[in-house]
């Protein structure tokens, strides 16, 4: 039986990146994230219709990246967290930066960045909100990234939506819980692709460190500014390692010291940042040459500091390239995996350095989403955020009636 309600994807259905997802509930209507794919040159979602409120689940690009515009189209309410909008705020300004360093066009300036800022409506976990009509809204961690949210809508129905979400306890967040609904808008990136045991993971990263640094070596560990850096320095904390810390990584562990709650232990991070060395000066990226260990953005190494490291080291066989997270297709750090070569803003050069890659993904693996949707026992399950979502459909299509939308198709729940 039809529930009046629909939705409709405005981009990210069936890709991880442009995430934007309409839901329209009694006379309501609802957005859930405005993201951009920020490719080279970027990619957006279609433009949505007016809206009473957004819903933003956190400061990844592909999630967060366009509310700068919707922002200066008209006037919005962001429902977030404030480790989000401020994380947000800095990523969206940085953005604006490299599209005109890479001469690309994007349809938001940083003064609509700034003016973004008054749109957030900050909130918490744990915490609830009216709607109107018969809805209010419940707000719960995505275990994700600190102040990631899943929002959870009551009414008639209960309806749950993920945004991005992980179940493990990482160094840096605590794992999500499944919550009891009726619909449940669940992320896939991982379909069909299971995580490494994350203990045997790290004892893996940490002992070829060793080994990098007793051959003489320097370890060079691109991660993303966002979490992954710190979750880096929180594996690394203990090991007593000289190790620098290079890029908006720095910036935004301070700003995510402001927020305990949100974090797995804010003494553990406190620490852990006292005891690297930070790098803010070009005489100090000189010594960070000589140090151990550098944590430096970006992740994928199609900019930032990481380039002029890599600069300096490519030709050192002794030295080793650790990467944190899952290339994308058409990125560097995809090419140095897949060709051992890496581009040099526009010049592409042989690296000779070791290259590994590590699994910190942040999200839930395959059995772990299955084990997700299954224990919050709803009627329909509707997959998002994935380039391939069929083995998702295949493991749960017993459990619920599966959905797997394309951009722009209206459908009716
Ligand atoms: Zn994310
Ligand atoms: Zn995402």
């Amino acid at each position: 039986m039809n529930s009046g309600i629909r939705c409709q994807f405005l981009g990210g259905s069936d890709e991880v990146g442009n995430l934007a997802m309409i839901l329209e509930i009694e006379d309501m209507r609802f957005l859930f994230d405005y993201g951009m794919s920020p490719g080279k040159p970027p990619t957006f979602p279609l433009p949505p219709p007016p809206v009473d409120l957004t819903f933003l689940t956190h400061s990844h690009l592909d999630h967060c990246g366009m509310i700068p515009w919707l922002c200066s189209q008209s006037d919005h309410r962001i429902i977030t967290t404030q480790p989000t909008a401020m994380v947000s705020n800095l990523l969206q300004k940085d953005t604006v930066k490299i599209a005109q360093m890479d001469g690309y066009s994007i349809p938001f300036t940083s003064a609509d960045v700034k003016e973004a800022e008054h749109s957030y409506v900050p909130v918490e976990p744990g915490k609830r909100r009216d709607l109107g009509a018969n809805y209010s809204v419940n707000y719960h961690s995505a275990g994700h990234i600190p102040g990631a949210l899943m929002f959870e809508l009551v009414g008639d129905k209960k309806l749950l939506f993920t945004g991005d979400l992980n179940v493990i306890d990482t160094r840096l967040v605590r794992g999500t819980k499944p919550v009891q609904c009726d619909m449940l808008f669940m992320e896939g990136t991982y379909a069909g692709r299971e995580h490494e045991n994350r203990k045997q993971m790290e004892r893996e990263f940490l002992e070829k460190i060793d080994e990098v640094i007793n051959r003489g070596g320097t370890a060079i560990i691109p991660a993303f500014a966002v979490s992954r850096s710190q979750e880096i320095l929180l594996v690394l904390s203990n090991a007593g390692h000289d190790v620098w810390f290079d890029g908006m990584g720095r910036k935004i562990s301070k700003l995510y010291l402001k927020y305990p709650k949100y974090l797995h232990s804010v003494n553990d991070l406190k620490k852990a940042l006292k005891k690297v060395n930070m790098v803010h000066s070009e005489q100090s990226r000189k010594m960070a040459m000589k140090g151990e260990v550098i944590i430096t953005s970006s992740g994928m190494m199609d900019g930032g500091p990481v380039l002029s490291y890599m600069n300096k080291l490519k030709n050192d066989r002794k030295s080793a390239v650790l990467l944190t997270g899952y290339q994308i297709p058409g990125t560097n750090s995809r090419l140095l995996i897949e060709k051992g070569k890496l581009n040099f803003y526009g010049v592409l050069e042989k690296v000779d350095c070791e290259v590994q890659y590590y699994d910190f993904s942040a999200h839930a693996g395959h059995s772990e989403l299955v084990e997700f949707a299954k224990r919050c026992n709803p009627e329909k399950i509707i997959l998002f955020h994935s380039n391939d979502r069929t083995p998702l459909v295949e493991a749960l299509k017993d459990t619920a009636e599966v959905l797997t939308p394309m951009k722009g198709e209206q459908f009716d729940l």
